[in-house]
């Protein structure tokens, strides 16, 4: 394995170093993310992986942070590079999908502009980092508003052997369901069509608490990646999850108060009622149905809620 530098961080073969990746332009210094490069003591694929992406999902903070520190350089073939938290200002501000710098959400501002808003600088320096690897994984999990249990986001281009092995990264997750989403500009998935690299969305937990189940999805499912791709040896556990073929939202029609009748993971049958919206009367104001077969992919996790806002998204069977 050759040395891996980005800027001006250096990681020879064996060695994992840490520091700080440069945003160009004028901002805040503490906006440019923390970077870890773990350089495996042979040659091998390199995997780049980012958390953070949205700042206030904790969970994928978690288990990315964790998953970089348990890498040991010396026992791999190839090479990890990890963003542990890739939108710092909304991190550190808590802000719902939006940096509170520029109300820009990261996941739709890639590839990025070099001279442009700070979002758009940032996910131009994220991009260029992205390009390093041989596969890419965007770790999410519920914005400040949501909970998931877990699923797994593969990106869909026009090469369809790009896009099977982004099918088998994710099958590399213990998931109950797989959705493909298009590989096109603002997502951070869009690297598969625009720098060719195989890429994934994994999607678990809820900011509030983070839970221990939802670190384990993130962690279990990136040892299990390093195995597929040989970058750590061991038998890769290739799970038999399906393909969802829709998400369907669910919008509240009212202001008012939400009650779910459904848990995570849950499978629900047309027409069944998943939950209401009362008024501050107590009041019933709707009904919420399924408006077909599904399982409960992500619920809201708020008490109150507006009109118009997204109560459940269902993965369809
Ligand atoms: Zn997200």
């Amino acid at each position: 394995m050759s040395e891996i530098r980005v800027g001006d961080i250096v990681a020879a073969p064996g060695e994992k170093k840490r520091g700080t990746l440069t945003v160009p332009g004028s901002h805040d210094p503490d906006y440019n993310p923390k970077i870890i490069i773990v350089n495996g003591a042979k040659t091998g694929k390199t995997l780049v992986i980012t958390g953070g992406v949205h700042g206030t999902e904790f969970a994928s903070i978690e288990a990315v942070t964790r998953f970089a520190n348990m890498l040991d350089p010396s026992v791999m073939s190839g090479a990890v590079i990890v963003v542990p938290v890739a939108n710092v200002p909304q991190f550190r501000e808590r802000t719902q999908f939006v940096s509170p710098v520029d109300g820009l959400n990261l996941n739709d501002s890639f590839p990025g502009k070099k001279d442009g808003l700070f979002t758009e600088r940032l996910a131009y320096a994220l991009f260029d980092v992205i390009r390093l690897g041989d596969a890419y994984i965007d770790c999410h999990g519920g914005d400040i508003n949501e909970d998931i249990l877990g699923f797994v986001v593969a990106a869909e281009g026009t090469d369809p052997a790009l896009n099977q092995v982004s099918l088998e990264l994710a099958q590399c997750y213990n998931t109950g369901f797989i959705h493909r989403f298009t590989a096109e500009p603002g997502l951070s998935i869009s690297a598969q069509e625009l720098l060719r690299i195989p890429s994934i969305m994994p999607e678990a937990g809820t900011p509030f608490p983070v839970r221990e189940e939802s670190v384990l999805f993130h962690v279990d499912g990136l040892m299990n990646i390093l195995r597929y791709l040989e970058i750590l040896e061991g038998e890769v556990i290739r799970y038999q999850s399906f393909v969802s073929p829709e998400r369907i939202k669910l919008y509240s029609s009212h202001d008012g108060i939400w009650k779910s009748y459904v848990e995570l993971n849950q499978r629900v049958e047309k027409d069944e009622p998943i939950g209401i919206v009362k008024n501050s009367f107590g009041d019933v104001l709707e009904v919420v149905k399924a408006p077909k077969r599904g399982i409960v992919g992500m619920k809201r996790c708020y008490y109150s809620v507006k009109n118009g806002e997204i109560l459940v998204v269902l993965s369809t069977l």
